[in-house]
C-alpha cells in the first residue's frame, strides 16, 4: 500500500498522524493506498518555504531559469512511461492516453523555455524631449495551482512551467484522487536543479484550498475543476485580494451539418466522446445532428462503439478504461435511467459492455461503465444540459444550423465545441457567432497548442485570463512602466501642471 505525502522546501514531508483519503485502483475497485490531507499548519509551512525561496528565484537570470526548464523538460521526457503508469494506475485511463497527456503538458514546458523572449518589454525613446519609457513584467511572488483528477500531469503543467519561468514560486494542490504524479514531477524539478522551495506540493482537500485562498502571502491562484468549486475559488480568492483564474466544467456540442462526411463525423464523435472514458473537459458529450443525417449517423456511431475494447488501463489491448471512483461511476450511470425517463432512447447501454478479463461492466469489480449512446435526447433535458463527465454520448436531433447554434449558445457552459461540415461559409459563421472559448472546424477536441491559451467562456471560466500561452505569462506577472530622464541642461525647475509631452 502506498502512502502519499507532501513536498515542501525541496523534500518529501509527512505529517504522520494527519487526516488521509483513500487512493483506489479503478480497474479492481481495491484500495491502493492513502494520501495525506494537509491541515492549515502544512499549508503555512509550504507558503513559508515558497516565500523564502522567492527573492533568489526572482533574481535568477532569465537564462538560468530557462536552463532549469530545459533540464526539467529532458527529465520529464525520459520519465514519460513512469509518469503515464502512475497516472493510469490511479486515474484508470489507458497507458497511451496517459502518455498523450504527458506529451501535451510537456509542450507547455517547451513554451516556457522561451521565457527570455516572452518577458521582453517595450522601449520608446524620446516620449518627451530626452525622456524614455519602457515596460517590464515582474513576477507576483508565491502562486498556487489547484487541479482536478482528470489530468494529474497535464493540467498542473498548464500552470507551473509558466509561473516558475516568470520568476514566481509555486504550490501545487493536486486532486486527492490521483496524487502520485505530482511527487514524481517534484523530484524531477529537484534533479533539474530548481532551487528548493520554488516548487512545492500540498496534498489535500477543502481545508488546504481554503487556507491557500485566504493566506496573505499567496498572490495568485489558478484553478481547474468543476464549475461550483471554480466559482467558489474565484469568489473567495478575489475577496482576499488575489488574482484568480478558475476554469470550470463543460458540456461540449458537436454540430453536424448534412453535407459533412458521416464516416469522419462518426470516428470523431466516438474518439472525442469516449477517449479517457469521457472524463475530459474537452470531451464531446452532445452530437447535434441536423436533419436528415440523424439515423445514418447514429448507426455509424453505434457500429464503432460496439467495436471498442474496454479494459484495465495497463492492458495494451484496452481502448477505454474504468471511471475514477465508484461514487463517480454511480453518478454517471444514474444518467442512463434518467435519460430514458426524460424520453431518450438508450441505443447502447454501457452497463452491459464486456470488460477485458471480466464480465459485463455492471457485474465486474472495479469502477466500470462502458460507452453509452442515448439517441433522441430532448433538447433542454437534464441529460442534454448537465455535465455528466463520463462515457455517455447524447444525440440531439435538430432541424437546422440555427437551431443547433441556438442550443449551444443558450447552454450554461462555453468550453469547447466543434462543427463538422464541408461548407466554409457555415463554418465561418459558426466560429464567428458561437459563444464558446475553443472552437473546432472538423476537429472534435480543439485543445489549443501551448503557445495559444486554453480557456472557455461563461460557466467554464471565471476570471479573464486563459491558461498558458501569452495569457499565462500575463497572469503570472505584473506590468510596470518606467519613465526616465537623466539630468540634462534643459531641466526646467518646479512645475505643478500635469506631466505633458514636450
Ligand atoms: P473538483 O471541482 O471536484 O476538484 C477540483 C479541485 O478542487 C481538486 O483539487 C479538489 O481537491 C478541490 N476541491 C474539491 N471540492 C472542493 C471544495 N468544496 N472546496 C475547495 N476545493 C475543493 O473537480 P474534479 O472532479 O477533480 O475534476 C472534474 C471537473 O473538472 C469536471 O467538471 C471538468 O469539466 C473540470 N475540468 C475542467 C477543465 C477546464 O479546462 N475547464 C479541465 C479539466 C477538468
Amino acid at each position: 500500500m502506498k502512502h502519499i505525502a507532501h513536498w515542501i522546501g525541496g523534500a518529501p514531508v509527512s505529517a504522520g498522524d494527519s487526516r488521509t483519503s483513500q487512493i483506489f485502483d479503478p480497474a479492481t475497485g481495491q484500495v491502493a493506498g492513502t494520501v495525506e490531507l494537509a491541515e492549515v499548519a502544512q499549508v503555512d509551512a509550504a507558503v513559508a518555504a515558497a516565500k523564502a525561496a522567492y527573492p533568489a528565484w526572482r533574481d535568477a537570470s532569465l537564462v538560468k531559469r530557462a536552463r532549469v526548464l530545459f533540464r526539467f523538460r529532458e527529465l520529464m521526457d525520459s520519465h514519460r512511461d513512469e509518469l503515464a503508469a502512475l497516472i493510469s494506475a490511479e486515474h484508470g485511463k489507458v497507458h497511451s492516453d496517459a502518455l498523450g497527456e504527458v506529451a501535451r503538458g510537456l509542450e507547455v514546458v517547451e513554451f516556457a523555455c522561451g521565457i527570455p523572449h516572452l518577458l521582453k518589454g517595450g522601449f520608446s525613446e524620446n516620449v518627451s524631449t530626452r525622456v524614455d519609457s519602457y515596460s517590464i513584467r515582474q513576477p507576483l511572488g508565491v502562486v498556487a495551482g489547484i487541479t482536478p483528477f482528470n489530468f494529474p500531469a497535464m493540467v498542473p503543467m498548464w500552470m507551473f512551467p509558466v509561473a516558475i519561468a516568470c520568476g514566481n514560486t509555486f504550490i501545487l494542490k493536486p486532486s486527492e484522487k490521483d496524487p502520485s504524479a505530482s511527487l514524481l514531477m517534484a523530484s524531477l524539478w529537484k534533479e533539474a536543479g530548481l532551487p528548493d522551495g520554488v516548487f512545492n506540493v500540498l496534498q489535500g482537500d477543502k481545508v488546504a484550498v481554503d487556507r491557500l485562498l485566504e493566506h496573505p502571502d499567496v498572490r495568485a491562484v489558478s484553478f481547474v475543476g468543476s464549475t461550483p468549486i471554480a466559482r467558489y475559488v474565484y469568489e473567495t480568492g478575489t475577496a482576499h485580494g488575489k488574482r484568480v483564474q478558475a476554469l470550470g466544467g463543460a458540456k461540449n456540442h458537436m454540430l453536424v451539418l448534412p453535407d459533412a462526411d458521416l464516416d469522419l463525423v462518426a470516428d470523431a464523435a466516438v474518439s472525442a466522446g469516449f477517449g479517457s472514458a469521457g472524463e475530459r473537459c474537452m470531451a464531446i458529450s452532445v452530437v447535434l445532428a441536423v436533419d436528415p443525417v440523424g439515423d445514418e449517423l447514429v448507426d455509424k456511431i453505434v457500429a464503432r462503439v460496439e467495436r471498442l475494447t474496454v479494459g484495465p488501463g495497463d492492458d495494451a489491448a484496452s481502448e477505454m478504461g474504468p471511471l475514477v471512483t465508484g461514487e463517480h461511476r454511480d453518478k454517471v450511470a444514474s444518467y442512463l435511467d434518467l435519460g430514458v425517463e426524460e424520453g431518450a432512447k438508450l441505443v447502447v447501454d454501457g452497463r452491459t459492455t464486456p470488460i477485458l478479463g471480466g464480465g459485463a461492466a455492471a457485474d465486474t469489480p472495479g469502477f466500470w461503465l462502458g460507452p453509452t449512446v442515448l439517441d433522441h435526447v430532448p433538447a433542454g433535458s437534464r441529460v442534454h444540459r448537465e455535465e455528466i463527465f463520463g462515457p455517455v454520448l447524447s444525440v440531439v436531433r435538430v432541424s437546422s444550423f440555427d437551431e443547433g447554434l441556438e442550443l449551444i449558445n443558450t447552454g450554461e457552459y462555453g468550453n469547447g465545441t466543434a462543427i463538422f461540415t464541408n461548407d466554409g461559409g457555415a463554418a465561418r459563421r459558426f466560429q464567428n457567432e458561437v459563444e464558446v472559448g475553443m472552437v473546432g472546424v472538423n476537429v472534435p477536441i480543439p485543445v489549443p497548442m501551448a503557445f495559444y491559451s486554453f480557456g472557455g467562456w461563461k460557466a467554464s471560466l471565471f476570471g479573464d485570463t486563459h491558461v498558458h500561452g501569452v495569457e499565462g505569462v500575463h497572469f503570472y506577472t505584473r506590468g510596470k512602466v518606467v519613465t526616465s530622464r537623466w539630468l540634462d541642461p534643459s531641466h526646467g525647475g518646479v512645475s505643478l501642471g500635469f506631466p505633458e509631452n514636450k
